[in-house]
């Protein structure tokens, strides 16, 4: 199952987005699709360690991926500025 919801506020710790993983995510996979998107917008997936690269070598193959950062950053950071690039 991918994740749909981008705007869903949840309180449980946040769980990799990876096919059947369970495993709390330690990183924040941003990305963009042009074809569906608009350039400013970020989607995001989730990851464990483990799923970490899969994750974003599969959005980087198709040249989706923009950012990858710790979630503890990501929620630190994530409100307000959007960086350049
Ligand atoms: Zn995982």
């Amino acid at each position: 199952m991918f994740p749909s919801d981008e705007n869903s506020e949840s309180t449980e710790s946040p769980i990799c987005s990876a096919k059947g993983c369970r495993t709390p995510a330690v990183w924040v996979l941003a990305w963009n699709n042009p074809k569906l998107h608009t350039p400013q917008r970020r989607k995001t997936w989730l990851a464990c360690e483990e799923h970490r690269e899969h994750l974003s070598s599969f959005l980087d193959m198709r040249g989706f991926l923009k950012d990858v950062v710790r979630l503890t950053e990501w929620q630190d950071g994530a409100r307000g500025s959007a960086a350049d690039g």
